[in-house]
């Protein structure tokens, strides 16, 4: 990589280097010092790391943070500004029910189940929908991905792919009607799927997705970190199975409830908060080690936009969040663009990859 970087400038002359020295420090001189509105942040374009590896060379080390659900508007702000300045992207997961407000549930009906009913609250009032619909342009404006958390939330559910088509469907309905109160998001732009709970028949799902033009998974598991594979032409990136010492070094899928799971049956003790951020926190640091001494495959980190345990698996991912993704060879983005990184590639160096064994902890 630093041999790359010399050949770029080594055509630049010492007058060539004035020059761009000069506009550089007439474009900081012309800023507007009161100026309040948050400075896009380098992340948002993609680095130079978005190009076809060379031989030998070691992929970036790619993180690939996620958020389901995504309704809550404290968490938004929160995660926006650390996300600014960590210089990360993310992906976050929508549930369409979080764009109908209470009074508009009706609109919903999910396959075998009552209309208006949902496992997870509606968005509230019109205007909490509408503070929601700020915050996901935002988000977009930063380069952070939605993608689709379906609605209802409903675990196990045994859906043909008629049904998933119709889940999706609505999904779909819920982004377009929100266009009409100013979501940017043009429904064709959501490539991604995340489960409820990480269930599904995913012959049913695949097919389906496929059928609405999506492009990738994140909800199947794998034993250790692996590089992502196409199934039914869909992506496939797995949420994988690590150590948790906290919990007896029992293995567990590196998901906040099933952390939470792991180490206390899920029971919601907030005086647990810091002890529990500190475990899941080992956790990801210890996922991020193996990734980059091993295999290099994209580390997923599936998280919920929740409280659960006074907030500390939320922490966890924060802190997590603000000390990786300045790290050197690290580049916390998006699922899609690491889609895009791996279609620049010789499918061969994939496939070699692909082979090497899954990182472990
Ligand atoms: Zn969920």
């Amino acid at each position: 990589m630093g041999a790359r970087g010399a050949r770029n400038w080594r055509p630049i002359t010492l007058a060539g280097a004035l020059i761009v020295t000069f506009v550089i420090l007439l474009v900081i001189g012309m800023r507007d010092p009161d100026a309040t509105e948050p400075q896009p942040v380098a992340a948002a374009t993609p680095g130079d790391w978005m190009r076809k590896i060379t031989p030998g060379e070691r992929p970036p080390q790619f993180v690939l943070f996620s958020y389901d659900g995504a309704g809550s508007h404290e968490q938004w702000q929160r995660l926006l500004d650390l996300a600014a300045k960590s210089d990360a992207r993310f992906t976050a997961f929508l549930s369409g029910v979080y764009l109908l407000a209470d009074d508009q549930r009706k609109q919903y009906t999910a396959p075998g189940h009552p209309q208006g009913q949902s496992s997870i609250s509606f968005g509230g009032s019109l205007d909490q929908v509408r503070t929601r619909i700020n915050d996901l342009n935002t988000a977009m404006q930063r380069g952070i991905e939605i993608g689709t958390h379906y609605n209802g939330h409903y675990c196990s559910p045994k859906w043909t792919t008629q049904q998933w088509q119709t889940e999706l469907h609505q999904f779909v309905q819920f982004v377009g009607q929100a266009g009409v109160q100013g979501l940017k998001l043009d429904p064709a732009a959501i490539k991604g799927s995340r489960l409820p709970c990480l269930e599904g028949k995913f012959d049913a799902v695949f097919d389906a997705m496929r059928s609405r033009g999506l492009t990738y998974d994140s909800s199947q598991v794998s034993d250790g970190v692996l590089w992502p594979v196409k199934e039914k032409d869909i992506w496939e990136f797995a949420m994988p199975m690590v150590r948790m010492p906290a919990a007896g070094n029992k293995k567990v899928t590196m998901v906040d409830y099933q952390l939470w799971e792991a180490l206390n049956r899920s029971k919601d003790d907030k005086s647990k908060r810091d002890e529990f951020a500190r475990a899941t926190l080992e956790v990801y640091r210890a996922a991020h080690d193996a990734t980059m001494r091993g295999n290099r495959a994209p580390l997923p980190i599936g998280n919920h936009f929740t409280d659960w345990a006074g907030g500390g698996f939320g922490a966890a991912a924060e802190q997590f969040m603000a000390e990786v993704c300045t790290k050197p060879e690290t580049v916390c983005t998006t699922f899609s663009e690491v889609i895009k990184w791996m279609e620049l590639q010789d499918p061969a160096v994939l496939d070699q990859l692909r082979r090497l064994p899954a990182a472990q902890t």
